[in-house]
């Protein structure tokens, strides 16, 4: 059942009793618009869906100004996973594999496989870049270890994705305060992470935030902030694609405008918005200045 209240929605709580701070993000149709635009098998689409609610909830607790992205690059069957996370609640991600994708998708298995984790803006030129060893079989693990290695904030990830619904939840210690007995923060912790572990991923799939909240951590005084609507959207333009292509020279567009009978069109993977270049306009972006820098991934 579709309840847009509780559906792409990403909440911050505090557990004042026990100092622990947490974000909660539920996708729906934002998940969905995602999905279908590729046929994933299941374990990918999974694993994207994952991949997804780790970008909005790792934008939480944290001051944005611009987007956050976690890619994984790799030489195995699962090529490239992508999920990013705008300052504006905008979410987008994708997925490339190559067949036959294994049936369980191990993340410390894969061959030559980096996880970076990108908070910035481009255009501004603040881009910071974390990259995160795969020392874990699954992405809430590796995303752990992240925190321990970029932050010394203890963090516990639990997430959870079906073909309807991906669901995040992320708790950290707040850090001890002075005259703050440790041994007893310990135990808090230990209390709140073991209730976490109780949690199942199809109870996880289907109850509304505030109630999972509450079932959870109704002893702990549960704080919710206002939640902030998620969304799907695309930050693609036709500025991006022409810089694109300027990127790829000369030559690369002559060819694709030969392709195509004088006309280069590009789809975004991401939205499936349509571009459309002639050879005027091939003639016009080919003239403009140098190109900027461009990643590997699609704009
Ligand atoms: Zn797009």
């Amino acid at each position: 059942m579709e309840n847009p209240f509780t559906d792409d929605v990403l909440h911050r709580f505090l557990l004042e009793r026990a100092g622990v701070r947490g974000v909660l993000v539920r996708l729906g149709p934002a998940w969905r618009e995602v999905a279908a635009r590729a046929d994933y098998p299941a374990p990918l689409r999974e694993l994207l869906g994952q991949t997804l609610a780790a970008s909005a909830l790792l934008t939480g607790n944290i001051k944005l100004d611009g987007a956050l992205s976690i890619e994984l690059k790799t030489q195995d069957a699962l090529r490239l996973l992508f999920a990013e996370c705008t300052d504006q609640g905008r979410l987008r991600g994708l997925a490339r594999w190559s067949d036959p994708l294994p049936p369980a998708l191990a993340l410390d298995a894969l061959g030559d496989a980096v996880l970076a984790i990108t908070i910035g803006s481009v255009e501004r030129g603040q881009r910071y870049q974390g990259l995160v060893a795969l020392q874990q079989a699954d992405l809430a693990g590796v995303l752990e270890n992240y925190f321990i290695q970029s932050e010394q904030l203890p963090a516990r990830i639990v997430l959870a994705a079906d073909g309807e619904h991906a669901v995040g939840l992320m708790l950290q210690k707040l850090p001890d305060e002075g005259g703050r007995d440790a041994a007893h923060d310990d135990d808090a912790w230990n209390r709140v992470t073991h209730l976490t572990a109780t949690l199942g991923k199809a109870e996880m799939l289907s109850t509304a935030p505030e109630q999972l909240l509450y079932r959870l951590f109704h002893e702990e005084s549960v704080r919710l902030f206002e939640p902030r609507p998620l969304g799907f959207g695309c930050t693609c333009s036709r500025e991006r694609v022409s810089a694109m292509l300027r990127s790829l020279g000369r030559d690369e567009v002559e060819a694709a405008l030969a392709a195509r009978d004088g006309e280069i069109e590009v789809i975004c993977e991401f939205c499936a918005q349509q571009y459309h270049f002639d050879r005027i306009d091939a003639e016009h972006l080919l003239s403009e200045g140098a190109a900027p820098e461009q990643s590997q991934t699609p704009q």
